[in-house]
């Protein structure tokens, strides 16, 4: 029986999880759940699976949490903030680690999994991007195993050989990232000028939280995932390519050097990845759907409309740059969206207070956590003034 520890059970990511984990209670069990500030979910959550711990993640919220579950008749233990977060990644009660907090406040938590040498399936790409070279570190010392969700690293997992050392000896000459290209696919600039956050959040392909949705619109998304592949897979940018395909079926690809290239296919459910990251390496359902070829009739490919949408180059950008631009690219991205969402910050801006803050601030080589969080900070603030002085 696998324990699990959820966090961010309240998510996307999180619901399918757990519609995984319940098509397999001989396997699964859910030891700890945790949510932002969504009391009554929560409640709701623990009331069907009955963990060992349920965390809030604003402390504010504790005594509610504590005071609900107790007339709900749950005997979960009630810890809170980033310190309860952390000890429901590490603590004894879990052997997996699921890790599904959107943005940097799930990095901590994430590096206390690995550290603890847990099973750390992990959707939270920021948590990458920000700290990669801490999160290689912390794997090493836990000698746990990392099993990417995020789908397009799932299917580069999947068409690597298993026993790997480096992708040079694997003979992979590059990792080709797909992208559905969003719900702006095919328009111009002058045509995003008015785009809405409903519409932004209207993805073709995947239903998905807020912010990942807007990232997915401005692909800032792959972005961020070519940096999540470089310090996944250790690959250098020069070997990680992106493509559209809109249908967002085939979910990646490896090329080897003798010109084969391997694809993993799917409907765009992500209870696939989810279902392979649990059961690795054994393959279990998910209650996903067959894949109808004949149905779909045609997979599309196509060049990133680079001009049009600019953050991808940003990201490629701070991967070159090093040191702590990835943790300035993803700070300065998670504030310009949480304007955006807030109808502060017309859509184009977020790439202008992206670009605005790698441009304005240094980008040191940081090797500890404190001064990786400082960096992040530092580039929220002066985040917050760009999209304050566009305001204005
Ligand atoms: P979501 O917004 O649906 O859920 C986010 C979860 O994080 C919720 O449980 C919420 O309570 C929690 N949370 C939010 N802010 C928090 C905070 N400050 N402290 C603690 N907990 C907090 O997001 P999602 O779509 O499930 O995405 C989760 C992560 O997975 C993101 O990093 C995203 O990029 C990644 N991911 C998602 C998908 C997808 O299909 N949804 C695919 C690939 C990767
Ligand atoms: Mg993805």
């Amino acid at each position: 029986m696998m324990r699990i520890a959820l966090l961010g059970a309240t998510g996307s990511i999180g619901a399918s999880t757990l519609d995984v984990v319940q098509r397999h209670p001989d396997r699964f069990r859910i030891t700890a759940l945790s949510a932002h500030r969504n009391v009554d979910a929560l409640v709701d959550l623990c009331q069907q699976w009955r963990p060992e711990i349920a965390v809030i993640a604003d402390p504010a919220l504790e005594r509610e949490l504590a005071k609900r579950l107790r007339s709900a008749g749950v005997d979960a233990r009630v810890i809170s903030g980033p310190q309860g977060l952390i000890e429901a990644a590490e603590g004894s009660h879990a052997d997996c680690v699921v890790a599904a907090i959107v943005g940097a406040a799930g990095l901590e938590s994430t590096l206390a999994a690995a550290r603890a040498g847990k099973r750390l399936l992990l959707a939270n790409k920021e948590s990458v991007v920000m700290a990669g070279n801490l999160l290689r570190t912390a794997l090493e010392q836990g000698d746990g195993l990392l099993l990417p969700l995020d789908s397009e690293h799932n299917a580069v997992f999947q068409c690597l050989p298993r026993e790997r050392r480096n992708l040079a000896e694997c003979g992979v000459r590059r990792i080709l990232l797909t992208a559905s290209g969003g719900p702006f696919r095919g328009l111009k600039r002058s045509e995003l000028v008015t785009v809405t956050p409903d519409m932004a959040c209207a993805h073709p392909n995947w239903s998905m939280g807020r912010k990942i949705s807007v990232d997915s619109a401005t692909l800032m998304n792959k972005g961020l995932e070519v940096i999540e592949a470089h310090f996944l897979f250790d690959a250098a940018a020069v070997d990680i390519d992106v493509v559209v395909h809109p249908q967002s079926i085939v979910h990646s690809m490896v090329e080897y050097r003798d010109g084969s290239v391997l694809a993993q296919l799917g409907n765009p459910d992500m209870r696939t990845a989810i279902a392979y990251a649990l059961a690795w390496p054994q393959r279990i359902d998910a209650g996903v759907a067959t894949l109808d070829l004949v149905r779909i009739a045609q997979l599309g490919f196509e060049a990133v409309d680079r001009e049009t949408f600019r953050c991808l180059d940003l990201a490629y950008q701070a991967l070159a740059s090093g040191g702590t631009a990835p943790v300035t690219l993803n700070a300065a991205n998670e504030e310009a969206v949480a304007a955006f969402l807030d109808g502060r910050l017309p859509f184009l801006a977020i790439e202008t207070v992206i670009e605005s803050c790698l441009e304005r601030l240094p980008h040191g080589f940081v090797n500890d956590l404190s001064s990786l969080l400082d960096s992040d900070l530092t580039a929220r603030r002066e985040a917050q003034r760009i999209i304050a002085s566009l305001a204005a």
